[in-house]
């Protein structure tokens, strides 16, 4: 076989596995495949060490991302406290958003849910568990990206009972006018270059615009000069692992144009 017959078929097992990997299925295989490639990548190595150039040769100056992450940290402080909607009144936990404060890649989702509310921190349920294997099959870490919420508490369909599963609701247009322009401000001071709007309620918000996501997914939207790919929740697949490829077909997208970008 011609090596580049060779290098397509890898090209193509990888892309499938990548996509595998965002569902768990092949994850186990694909660290098998890193660990013995690894090994063979260190016999093969020459002795030679490469001397690693350090980026920031003045050591005085605070590395951007202190910059920024002190700037948001500022922020999170300022706003914490918030009792601008009534979901200020039942939250546990204000959730503000997590990640690298300089991130290129931001994910906005509706509204923290049972787990968010408790932890105080965006996508950590099971929802939160799939969003995480997404990221990771697009070759990104949860810290690499940052994840954040269109509302920063929790929606309840009965606040009275906060306690019961399956509490949750979307956000009402009042909450979210209430908090949206806190997001806008976390999407100044982060200044990603990309957005990933998941499921209807960021798209709709964010887009302003009626459209459902089935018909927003699938391309660019233009963001205040960032752009923006709306796809569905991860909610949404997690009760509807059809929509599974389309998504990847989404993260490939964007995976592809971060490329392109850097
Ligand atoms: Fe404030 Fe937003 Fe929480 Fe409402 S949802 S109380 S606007 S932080
Ligand atoms: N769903 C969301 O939209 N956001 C979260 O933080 C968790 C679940």
């Amino acid at each position: 076989m011609k090596r580049s017959e060779l290098g397509k078929i890898a090209r193509l097992l990888k892309e499938s596995l990548d996509e595998e990997k965002m569902w768990g299925e092949a994850e186990v295989l694909l660290r098998k495949m890193k660990v013995r490639l690894e090994q063979k990548q260190n016999q093969n190595k020459n002795q030679v060490k490469v001397e690693v150039k350090v980026k920031n040769d003045n050591s005085t100056a605070p590395e951007p991302s202190v910059q920024g992450g002190t700037a948001l940290e500022e922020y999170r402080k300022e706003i914490c406290s918030c009792q601008k909607c009534p979901l200020g009144k039942t939250r546990i936990n204000f959730v503000f958003g997590v990640g690298d404060p300089r991130a290129t890649l931001m994910f906005v989702g509706e509204g923290p849910g049972y787990d968010e509310d408790r932890k105080g921190e965006p996508f950590v349920g099971k929802a939160g568990q799939l969003l995480t294997k997404i990221i990771e099959a697009m070759g990104l870490k949860r810290q690499d990206v940052y994840i954040a919420n269109i509302v920063k508490c929790h929606p309840m369909v009965d606040p009275v009972n906060p306690e019961k599963r399956g509490n949750d609701r979307p956000p009402s247009a009042e909450e979210i006018a209430a908090c949206l322009p806190y997001l806008q401000k976390q999407i100044e001071l982060i200044k990603p270059k990309f957005i990933c709007a998941l499921g209807t309620w960021a798209a709709k918000t964010l887009l302003e615009t009626e459209t459902g996501i089935s018909k927003l997914r699938g391309r660019f939207f233009d963001y205040k000069g960032i752009r923006l790919m709306p796809t569905y929740h991860p909610a949404a697949l997690l009760r509807n692992p059809a929509l599974k490829k389309d998504v990847w077909e989404d993260m490939k997208m964007i995976m592809a144009a971060m490329k392109e970008n850097s």
